[in-house]
């Protein structure tokens, strides 16, 4: 490695955010404990041993819920906008410790020190967002048919969120999920991913310090971390009124359905395969770099990563050539060293199923433009590091229709706009698009209701890297849930509608008699 990386100042970041060699994974608003199993969280920047965490076991669980159902009795009482006090606070605990924070996401997730820091910055501007949310959860009045009556609907908390989330984005979806339950007076329990566990002590160290500076019960932010069994507990307990699950398609769908068979709400935000269409009215420059960095920034592993290109046949081979040329350039090494392009995959389960991925991809006729491989050697000592790679392929092809959560970008050909958009389209998943085009018939043809079918649509720039401002989520088997901005927050509160009756007689709806 070129540096080490206590040179980029690891331990100092460790040291601040309060991580320890040896670390109990339940906190209950900062009050730790763990009697389970002790599992270790290995950097695969170098493969080197950061820090050991005790998980939690199912008494430690029922703890946290515990103290979880208590403290929603007391959060629901105070006013929205005081709660949104307390995300406000967050917010700027957040901007103090960034550089600390978005280090550590880099170091024990793998992601690029400058991506790193900016699922910091998401954390900061949810904050924002929801402060100004805090004082804007209305609901609708409406008129009544019968006389003398008033009619309104109300939004109140839901209770106890389950968090439970993937290792991709080991603190934003968190801090998204927490800062709109807090304004909307829920209370949080959160599983994160057991490939992530630090990030998360991290996490909650920072919102102990709001929750013991304004005086709230500790049971406001609960967090444990363990395995599926742990996930498995929380998704099935009729106390948690609200399931927000990210992670992939085979999970979402045993916890949809779990979720479902109670009748408890869930958001799902699972897989996705995102395409974009370069047609031959696009700014091939801008299409180059938006397909580059969305198919190996956070080394394809992003739920929006750009996966397939469907590229109008006149501008095919252009554009071929320039990805070649452009993944020739492209830096391999240690993510927090911000020469480097791309970083490695988390461990090497990623490793093995990036190489099946490129062995069925060639089974089924895929030939390859720009090689893959695991790159070996002084700098790459964790194994997780790999190329990124480009195959020709057809969009029906098996592999095709997967997410592989690693930087394997697929391209296509094709003729006319609408069969490019039935390509797009035809895939099980529903998450990110995106059309690289001058011509407005081109872009809003691909925005209208005979488009996309995506839950994201974009127009000149690639599938990655969404703002926190607009709802967050996809259709099909991305599961169709919706967080972050825009009125998500409904998702967080339960509806009510009332009528109120100020006359002195009882007249019934639809006009019906009822006389005594
Ligand atoms: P994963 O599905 O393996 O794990 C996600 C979480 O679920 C982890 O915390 C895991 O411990 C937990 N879990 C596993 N089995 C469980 C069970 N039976 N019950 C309850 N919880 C269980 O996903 P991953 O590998 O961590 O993350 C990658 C996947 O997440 C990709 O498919 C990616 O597209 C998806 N993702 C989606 C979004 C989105 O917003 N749509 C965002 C980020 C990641």
């Amino acid at each position: 490695m070129s540096k080490k990386n206590n040179d980029f100042g690891i331990e100092k970041s460790l040291k601040n955010l309060g991580i320890s060699k040896e670390n109990k994974g339940v906190s209950s608003g900062g009050k730790y404990f763990a009697h389970g199993e002790t599992i270790e969280s290995y950097s695969p920047t170098d493969g080197q041993l950061i820090a050991k965490v005790k998980t939690g076991d199912a008494k430690d669980y029922q703890k946290i819920m515990d103290a979880a159902k208590e403290a929603f009795k007391e959060f629901r009482m105070i006013p929205s906008p005081k709660r949104g006090e307390l995300v406000r606070q967050f917010g700027n605990k957040l901007r103090e410790k960034k550089d600390d924070l978005g280090k550590l996401v880099s170091y024990e997730m793998g992601k690029s020190l400058q991506e790193g820091l900016g699922e910091v910055q998401e954390m900061i501007d949810i904050c924002d967002f929801a402060v100004g949310l805090s004082r804007q959860l209305h609901g609708y009045t409406m008129h009544s048919e019968r006389p003398g009556h008033r009619m309104y609907e109300q939004y109140h908390p839901l209770g106890v969120v389950g968090i439970i989330s993937a290792f991709n984005f080991p603190v934003a979806v968190w801090a998204w999920n927490t800062a709109l339950s807090w304004i909307c007076g829920n209370v949080t329990v959160w599983k994160p991913s057991e490939k992530t566990p630090l990030c998360a002590i991290a996490c909650q160290n920072i919102i102990a310090e709001v929750l013991k500076e304004n005086k709230m019960p500790e049971g406001i932010s609960g967090m444990i971390v363990g395995d599926h069994k742990i996930g498995d507990l929380l998704v099935n307990d009729k106390d948690t009124a609200l399931i927000s699950f990210t992670g992939s398609t085979r999970v979402g769908r045993i916890v949809g359905t779990n979720v479902a068979q109670r009748f408890g709400k869930s958001i799902l935000e699972l897989g996705g395969n995102n395409a974009i269409i370069i047609t031959e009215n696009a700014d091939l420059d801008m299409s180059i770099i938006g397909a580059v960095f969305g198919a190996v920034g956070t080394a394809g592993q992003r739920c929006t990563s750009t996966r397939r290109l469907i590229i109008q046949e006149s501008v095919y081979d252009e554009v071929k050539n320039r990805l070649a040329k452009a993944y020739g350039q492209l830096k391999i090494g240690n993510p927090l060293d911000e020469k480097n392009h791309v970083g490695p995959l988390i461990d090497q389960d990623a490793v093995k199923m990036y190489l099946d991925s490129i062995e069925k991809c060639k089974a089924e006729g895929g030939t390859f433009v720009v090689e893959g491989g695991v790159l070996e050697g002084k700098n790459y000592e964790s194994g997780c590091y790999v190329k990124p790679c480009i195959a020709e392929v057809e969009n029906h092809f098996e592999i095709v229709q997967h997410e592989t959560f690693a930087p394997i970008l697929y391209l296509m050909k094709y003729q006319n706009l609408e069969d490019a958009i039935a390509m797009q389209n035809d895939v099980p998943q529903g998450l990110s698009s995106a059309i690289m085009t001058q011509n407005l018939r081109e872009a809003e043809l691909f925005l209208s209701q005979a488009g996309s079918d995506c839950g994201i649509a974009n127009v000149n720039i690639g599938t990655s890297g969404a703002e926190i401002g607009g709802a967050f989520g996809g259709e099909k088997e991305t599961g169709g849930g919706r967080e972050s901005g825009s009125d998500v927050w409904k998702y967080y509160m339960r509806r009510q509608t009332n009528t109120i009756n100020y006359t002195a007689s009882l007249p019934l709806a639809q006009g019906i008699k009822f006389d005594l």
